[in-house]
């Protein structure tokens, strides 16, 4: 059985506490690798490679930081088809939207390239008689990113790429679910030119991520997960003193307004509620279709759309969705369709005991569509993370922004209209990060900055683009004077240069 290790110092540390986590292949169901996990002493290794290679590396002048990203983005899309089969291997997700995910990192990696003109400083000339400002940005020293399983290529490269242009050094916790595509990002940092120490993967549970909380080396954390672990990481280590920002879970929901153009309406929806199924903190899980007769004509459109939808195995081209990342997982989101019934959802589409031949063991779930959902069902309130899309029905636009504004979650929010005042009204008004205008899925470019509002997001930074930036990085302003003699002896008020 492959056993997978840290990547500490530049090279493979296989861990020594005993403590194993089995990684699957949701396909088939079958264990393919055990997972080595940390306790605080294996931390300890990683922080302490970490906070050796950071000074070296923050002196590093910006543009051969940068070189470091450049051939890193070549190589990584020289390698994409070889990283994808890890990603479906160990995720289930389809090969082309493993690649997606890679593509979309790529563009975090290519914001990094420019990272000189990103970390260029401020200067005031003369804001006193001889005296210059000065503003710099300076790295923090050690960061550690923990991940969720959802993207094991994508989050990750959300983070690293602008923690290290930035001159930090960077301790990755990946999930232990997927968590062997940390490792190849580790080789190929190394082969790119990056010092041994400056990128470190440390692997393991609560106890790691624990570790590193606490860690009085680590001065800062990225987190991306679900919002009860957001929220506990976000406590734990801005007690400890760090800077944090905690990205958590997510219910988006789409509005179709009357005037909507209904097929591409419907078509976004199919991509956006069961891509990954539905494993995305963009997934749109909530569609709210204004006026019955919006919603008769959307389920009219949906429904053989979802009937038809071609499961597999991610590794099969034909196949539009995976499966779910473990059985455990696939039957708590089963869990949720039956107390979606039990409350008085309507169930229009059951994906459930959904049998592939071949493939009887893996953790498939079809499908699924629950109408009626209502504030106060456990399928409407909570974040499913699965196939399952839910349709709440409003009678106006107002009512319909009621629902998305009173949601505990504010990821991402789309609308489809026609109508130039809708949108900009919705834009304007509500409460969500990401807000897309006939566009399911709106999350920005590298350049911009991704995040949430409500519980989505703890912390005050949205992750990479110009807020990436100012996460990894402290401010420094000086003022400088440059010595001609100081002729009025010292002065006991407050400095006001005139
Ligand atoms: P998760 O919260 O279970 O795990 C995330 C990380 O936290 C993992 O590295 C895991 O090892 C660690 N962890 C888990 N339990 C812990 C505990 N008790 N103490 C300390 N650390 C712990 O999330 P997941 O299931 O891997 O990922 C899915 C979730 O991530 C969904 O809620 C999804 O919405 C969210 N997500 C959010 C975004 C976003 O941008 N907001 C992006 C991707 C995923």
């Amino acid at each position: 059985m492959k056993i997978i290790h840290h990547h500490i110092g530049g090279i493979e540390v296989p861990s020594r506490t005993g403590e194993r986590s089995p990684v699957y292949n949701p396909a088939t169901g079958a264990v393919t690798a055990q997972l080595g996990l940390a306790d605080a002493a294996e931390v300890d290794l990683a922080v302490a490679a970490a906070r050796k290679a950071a000074p070296d590396w923050a002196a590093t002048p910006p543009h051969l930081r940068a070189r470091v990203m450049f051939r890193l983005r070549d190589l990584i899309e020289r390698h994409t088809d070889r990283l994808a089969s890890i990603i479906t291997a160990e995720h289930g997700k389809v090969l082309s939207d493993a690649k997606g995910e890679l593509a979309r990192g790529l563009e975090v990696v290519e914001f990094a390239c420019g990272i000189p003109q990103l970390l260029k400083g401020e200067f005031s000339e003369s804001v006193g008689r001889g005296i210059d400002s000065v503003a710099l940005r300076q790295p923090l020293g050690v960061v550690a990113g923990i991940t969720p399983f959802n993207f094991p290529a994508m989050v990750p490269m959300w983070m690293f790429p602008v923690a290290l242009a930035c001159g930090n050094a960077f301790i990755l916790k990946p999930s232990e679910r997927d968590p062997s595509l940390a490792n190849e990002l580790a080789l190929l940092l190394r082969e790119a030119g990056l010092p041994d120490g400056v990128f470190n993967v440390v692997h393991g549970g609560k106890a790691a991520v624990d570790a590193l909380l606490d860690h009085p080396a680590v001065d800062a954390v990225s987190f991306v997960g679900s919002t009860p672990i957001a929220e506990y990481v976000h406590r734990r280590a801005t007690e400890a003193g760090k800077r944090v920002q905690a990205l958590g879970g997510a219910k988006n929901h789409m509005i179709v307004m009357p005037d909507a153009d209904l097929d591409q309406a419907t078509d976004a929806l199919m991509g956006a509620a069961f891509g990954s199924a539905g494993e995305r903190c963009m997934a749109v899980s909530v569609a709210v279709p204004v006026g019955e007769r919006t919603a008769g004509a959307l389920i009219e459109r949906l429904l053989p759309k979802v009937r038809a939808l071609r499961v597999g195995p991610g590794t099969d081209p034909e196949a539009e969705m995976g499966p779910l990342v473990t059985a455990a997982h696939r039957d708590k989101v089963a869990g949720y369709i039956e107390a979606g019934v039990r409350e008085g959802a309507e169930l229009l589409v059951d994906g459930r005991g959904l049998m592939l031949q071949g493939y009887e063991e893996g953790f498939f779930l079809g499908g699924t569509v629950l109408d009626r959902v209502k504030p106060g069902m456990a399928c409407y309130d909570d974040e499913i993370f699965g196939p399952v899309l839910g349709i709440a029905r409003a009678d106006d636009f107002e009512a319909a922004l009621g629902l998305v504004n009173d949601h505990e979650f504010g990821n991402g929010a789309a609308i489809f209209t026609r109508d130039g005042d809708t949108a900009q009204a919705f834009l304007s008004r509500v409460k969500a990060g990401m807000v897309g205008v006939n566009v399911p899925i709106p999350v920005p470019m590298a350049f911009h900055s991704f995040g949430g509002w409500k519980r989505s997001l703890f912390g005050d930074h949205h992750v990479h683009g110009p807020e990436g930036v100012r996460f990894y990085t402290r401010l420094k302003t000086g003022t400088v004077r440059w010595p001609k003699g100081i002729r009025a002896g010292a002065s006991f008020t407050m400095p006001v240069h005139g």
